[in-house]
């Protein structure tokens, strides 16, 4: 097992059933440093964020785990498909990530909120083993990490493949899990990105689907029980928002929307692909916001540090694809 210490956390990579898989263990700076979301009282525009030192994991650990070996998906701006093609992980293995992750910090016996993220490497609505795995943990959770958690909040992320045949029923299930298994503490984040499909298409090469589809997917999902469901915009210049035309497919009342910049990757920096002056004014957020909030969507403005993006930590990365942290890092091995 090699580990990669970065400012707010670890990057590991370790041998599982099929080939080596990358998972994290990382903490947060708190919602008031990164976060503007004024539907939570959080109301101050974020103009940058210092690279401070993140709350101990008894606050809030996240762990995020790869749901693939490698990627089969075309997102121009992500790393994991030079990794290579998507290959499902077992239940066991993302199990194993998992307690791998935790035992990281066997000091830790108690955290007020543990964040799941099924976001490292590979697109999870092609992975069944998902929604096993969650299953299990919304019964055993704390038993099975040997961990007491107030809270315990998985989160799953989906670009909305196209050539997925399970997608529709996949994707109810997994809200199924969010509202009745995880009392509603569990939720979907869908990354839409540009309300343009055309930018879409250019964005994703083609491999997901349409707004239009995609509402047709989610028009029949319940009323969201705890959090509204997650319209993902990782925004880099020049991507479309226009609030009106995503609240005549997404209903405000069940889906919120999150904004962050794109972040930097070899793939977004080959592609020329960047959100100017995100990390440090809110300039870049502020209209974009604004447009969200104005068609009726709750909205919330994600900025993470410099010490979080070339820490490798950020959607997209992955040291297995051969890129390595842009700042001080060390390694450490554990067999
Ligand atoms: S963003 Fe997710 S779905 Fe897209 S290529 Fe990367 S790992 Fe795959």
């Amino acid at each position: 097992m090699k580990i990669i210490n970065v400012p707010t956390g670890k990057i590991v990579t370790s041998e599982f059933s099929r080939g080596p898989l990358e998972f994290l263990s990382i903490g947060d700076y708190g919602q008031a440093a990164n976060i503007k979301a004024d539907f939570l009282g959080l109301d101050q525009p974020v103009n940058g964020v210092e690279n401070g030192s993140v709350m101990p994991l008894s606050e809030k650990w996240v762990i995020t785990i790869s749901t693939q070996y490698g990627c089969s998906m075309k997102c121009r701006f992500c790393d994991v498909p030079l990794v290579g093609p998507g290959k499902n992980v077992s239940e066991a293995d993302i199990l194993g990530q998992i307690l791998l992750a935790r035992e990281l910090h066997g000091e830790v016996t108690h955290t007020k909120r543990l964040n799941l993220h099924f976001a490292r490497m590979g697109e999870p609505t092609f992975n069944t083993a998902v929604l096993d795995a969650s299953r299990y943990l919304a019964r055993k959770a704390d038993e099975f990490l040997d961990l007491q958690c107030d809270t315990f909040h998985p989160v799953l992320t989906t670009m909305m493949p196209k050539k997925n045949g399970i997608l529709k029923g996949y994707v109810q299930e997994w809200v199924a899990i969010k509202n009745e298994d995880f009392g509603g503490e569990a939720n979907i984040q869908v990354s839409i990105n540009s309300t343009s499909d055309d930018q879409r298409d250019h964005m994703y090469r083609g491999s997901t689907r349409t707004l239009a589809e995609i509402s047709g997917i989610v028009s029949g999902f319940p009323a969201p029980v705890g959090r509204k469901y997650c319209l993902n915009m990782a925004m880099a210049d020049g991507y479309e928002f226009d609030g009106a035309k995503l609240a005549g497919l997404f209903n405000p009342d069940h889906w919120m929307v999150k904004i962050t910049p794109i972040h930097v990757t070899t793939s977004t920096e080959a592609n020329g692909m960047k959100s100017s002056g995100g990390y440090d004014l809110y300039d870049f957020y502020a209209p974009r916001e604004d447009a969200f909030k104005e068609a009726g969507f709750d909205t919330l403005v994600f900025v993470p540090s410099y010490d979080e993006d070339f820490g490798m930590i950020t959607c997209g990365n992955a040291v297995l694809s051969g890129r390595m942290p842009t700042i001080p890092y060390t390694v450490s091995h554990d067999e």
